[in-house]
This record gives C-alpha cells, structure tokens and sequence, in this order.
C-alpha cells in the first residue's frame, strides 16, 4: 500500500486531454526527466483541434491570462507570444447601478492577457493570431510530447500498467496516465472505472458569448480595459466584459446561469450603457455557451499510476483557473518524475497542493459571499465606489480598496491574502467613512 511506483528509462507516459493542464504536465514531466538525466515518453491525446474556429476548437474561457501566471510562465523561460495575445488589458472599469470607475493596474505595467483558447469565434477571419492551448500544446511537443489526435473512449487497469484506447482505434498501455481532462463528464467515467473511489468535481453553468464589433467600435467604447459589474441580478456573482481583437467576450459567473439571467443582465442599464445606443447586440453575436465550472475540487483524483490534474481535480474558485492548472500539472510532474507514481507517492506530494487550492477556495466562498452581500445593498455600493473613486487620485501603495478588487477580479492573489488585506484597519475605516457620506452627499461618477 505505502510502496512508491517509480518511472524508469523508456517509461510511457498517456496525458488525455492537450487543454493547459494537460499540456503544462508534458512540458514539466519532459523538463523534469530530461534534468534527471531519464528517458520517458509522453504522448498527448486530444480530441479538439485548436486550429478551429468556434465550439470545435475552444476549450470555453474568458480567456485572461492573470498577472501572476504570467509572472511564473516568464520565470520558466515562456513567454507569451504577440499573435497569441489579442490585448493587454490595463486597467479593469468597475460599474456598479451606482455609477462606474476605473481601476488602474496596482504596478502600472500591461501584465494581463486577453486571448482565445481556440482560434476565436465562428466565422473569425482573423488567421494571424494564434490559439492559447495550440501554442501550449505546441510548446509540449518542442519539449518532446507526441501529440495524438483522436479521443481516449477505454480504459483497461493491468498488474504493470494502463491501456487506453481511442475512438479510432488508436491502443497503447502506459505506465502512468495523466487525466487533464476538465470537467467532461463521459471521460470521468473512464477514470472511475480504474479507481472507483474518484468523486468528480461539483460545478456549476456559466455563461460566454462573443460580440464582433470590429476594433475602431472596441477601441471607442471600451479600449484596453476590462470591464466588471457588480450588479444586484440574481444569481450573478460577477459578470464582465473583455476587449479582444475584434471582438468583445461577456462572461458570466455565479450559480446555474440560464437565458433569461444573461437577457436580464444584457438590459440591465450600466451593462446596455458599455455599447453603442442603436445597436441590437443579437446581430452581433456569432458564438454563446454555458460551460460548466469546477466549484469544488474532486476527491480521490489519483491511484496507483493515475493522476487528475487541473479542472478535473482541483482549481481556483470562479478565476485564473489557467493558473491553477499550471500549479496542479507541475506538482504532478515533479511527484511522477522524482518521487513516483504510486497511490502513495502522490497523496504525499501532490495532494498538499491541491489540499491548498482547496482551502484558500473556502476563503473565496466568504469573499463571494460578502460581495453579494454589497452587490444588494445600495448604501454599500455607494460608500464602496466614494472610496474607489477617491483611492484612483492617490498613490499606489494607498489604494487600499482597489488592491482588494482588483486582485479578486484578477484573480492574480490567493483569496487567504486578499481576505487579510481587507482585514486592514484603515480600509475598514474608510470604507464605514465613505459610506457614511455616501449616504449623506450621494455619489454619481463616471
Ligand atoms: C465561463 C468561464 C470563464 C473562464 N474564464 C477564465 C479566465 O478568464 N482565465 C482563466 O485562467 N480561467 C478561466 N476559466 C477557467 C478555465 O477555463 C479552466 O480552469 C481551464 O480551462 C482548465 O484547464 P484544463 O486543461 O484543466 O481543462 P480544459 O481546458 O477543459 O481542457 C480539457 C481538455 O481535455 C480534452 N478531453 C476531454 N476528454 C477527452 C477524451 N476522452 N479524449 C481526449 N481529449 C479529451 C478536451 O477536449 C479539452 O481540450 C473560465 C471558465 C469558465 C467556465
């Protein structure tokens, strides 16, 4: 039972799934044997080609890229090309019913990225720029993964290994097999059948749609801004608006978005304000969907020479779940290489990191929580937008309140920080003080 499992010269090594978690453990197990001086194989097997436009390329995203994960992504030497990038986004516009405002990035530098994990939207003529999850798949297969297209239908646990088998007819065993599979439910059901004590992750609809608007209309009304809302709708705990390219993506997050939420938001007043009067956004609309998200991480993601990484097992609570990926995937990898495949080897080494994941997103329920507690007071809303409008006129180490927000809209901190930063007396001074005179003089700013 505590026996490690190790990888040997010419071991096999099967990731399913080429989304970022599938392809930043290629990239890591390659980068890792290759330094430990082994020689393994590593095949990844996907269904989707990235070069497609629309639903059949595109692994349904907001698609930004945080702060921190491209500060990581840069410390291992990968940096993320121009034709990957459709914009930099500098400075996050916060509306509320009250009236909206800018915040600009804490550290002044264009550090996030907006982009398509796909080639972009059906009907996209744009063929310069690249897809998000090619270039990574791209990346993994520099560093020497195989990538197989097709998808794995079979799984077939053997006293020394796992044997998949794809659709097309594609069979092979491997010594360890890598679920970086997201939240598809037909393939959690191949996982369960070689480790029947795996519990998929619970999740919950959201909402994408893209709205091709062309670049001089993005530019006029939006720039390189993302904007967010705070609104008091139901079931919406935060909804926002992304510049890319061409285009502009509206996301919706909270719990079991339908039609007529998304219509409900879409007429709301500081939403309808963002785009230009006379146009009917319906003709504008060329792709929708309302993907799953993973809103509480998997139990039992691994046994013996199997591993779930990414969605599939744990990730960050509503945002940055790229990052999360990126830290699932190398802590399997690490474990795999240098320590082992066996039940054992990773719930020492790999299931801490997702214990971690897993708390810090007990920290983002309360933090969600308070702030649709604000979104559904008017008084706090007000006092929250004084404060926010009056931190923007001051120096950067004193914007207290907009640190706050735009790490929880970035995602770019774990929420434990974020939760103790608002924990700061003088924020919570000027918070009550903003409100108070909130109530007394009223704010309306733009
Ligand atoms: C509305 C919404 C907005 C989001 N916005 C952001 C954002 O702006 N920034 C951010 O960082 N994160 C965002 N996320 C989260 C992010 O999309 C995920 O966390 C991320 O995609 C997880 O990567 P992954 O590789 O684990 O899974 P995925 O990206 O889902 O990749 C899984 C891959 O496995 C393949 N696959 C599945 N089954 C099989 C099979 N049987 N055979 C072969 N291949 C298979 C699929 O085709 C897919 O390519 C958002 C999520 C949602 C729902």
């Amino acid at each position: 039972m505590n026996k490690s499992i190790e990888l040997k010269d010419g071991s096999q090594i099967a990731v399913i799934g080429g989304g970022p978690a599938g392809s930043f453990f290629a990239y890591f197990a390659l980068d890792f044997a290759e330094r430990y001086g082994m020689d393994i194989g590593v095949d990844i097997i996907e269904g989707k080609d990235f070069n497609c436009a629309g639903p059949t390329g595109c692994n349904h995203c907001g698609g930004i890229v945080s702060e921190s994960l491209i500060q990581s992504l840069s410390t291992e030497g990968i940096i993320l090309p121009s034709n990957v990038i459709r914009r930099g986004i500098e400075s996050y516009t916060m509306h509320l019913e009250q009236g909206s405002t800018v915040i600009e990035t804490p550290l002044n530098e264009q550090r996030i990225a907006s982009m398509f994990r796909g080639l972009g939207p059906r009907g996209i003529k744009d063929n310069e720029q690249l897809s998000f999850d090619n270039y990574l798949m791209e990346l993994s297969h520099q560093k020497g993964a195989t990538l197989i297209s097709g998808r794995v239908t079979e799984t077939k646990k053997t006293p020394d290994g796992i044997v998949l088998k794809t659709k097309d007819g594609f069979e092979k065993k491997y010594d360890l097999v890598v679920g970086a599979v997201g939240l598809n439910a037909r393939t959690f059901k191949l996982f369960q059948q070689i480790n029947p004590s795996f519990v998929p992750p619970k999740t919950t609809k959201t909402h994408i749609c893209e709205f091709h608007l062309g670049k001089d209309m993005i530019n006029e009304y939006f720039g390189n801004s993302m904007h967010v809302f705070l609104l008091n709708l139901p079931n919406i705990k935060f909804g926002a608006l992304i510049p890319k390219g061409n285009y502009v993506t509206m996301v919706l997050l909270g719990s079991d978005i339908n039609k007529e939420i998304v219509a409900a938001f879409l007429e709301s007043e500081p939403v309808r304000s963002c785009f230009p009067e006379d146009i009917d956004l319906n003709d504008y609309m060329p792709c929708q969907c309302y993907p799953s998200i993973n809103i509480l991480g998997a139990k039992s993601a691994f046994d013996d020479r199997m591993i779930l990484i990414g969605d599939s097992a744990s990730s960050k609570l509503y945002k940055n779940g790229i990052g999360a990926a990126y830290i699932t995937a190398k802590a399997a990898a690490r474990t795999a290489i240098f320590e082992g495949v066996s039940k054992h080897d990773f719930k020492k080494h790999y299931q801490p990191v997702c214990n971690e994941l897993d708390r810090d997103n007990i920290i983002g329920k309360f933090i969600f929580l308070v702030t649709t507690v604000i979104q559904k007071s008017p008084i706090l809303k007000k006092g929250l937008l004084r404060m926010v409008v009056k931190e923007q006129k001051k120096e950067k180490n004193k914007r207290y309140m907009s640190s706050v927000l735009w790490d929880t809209f970035t995602g770019s901190a774990p929420y434990t920080d974020i939760f103790k930063r608002t924990l700061n007396p003088i924020l919570i001074k000027n918070l009550i003080g903003n409100t108070f005179s909130g109530l007394i003089i009223g704010t309306k700013s733009k």
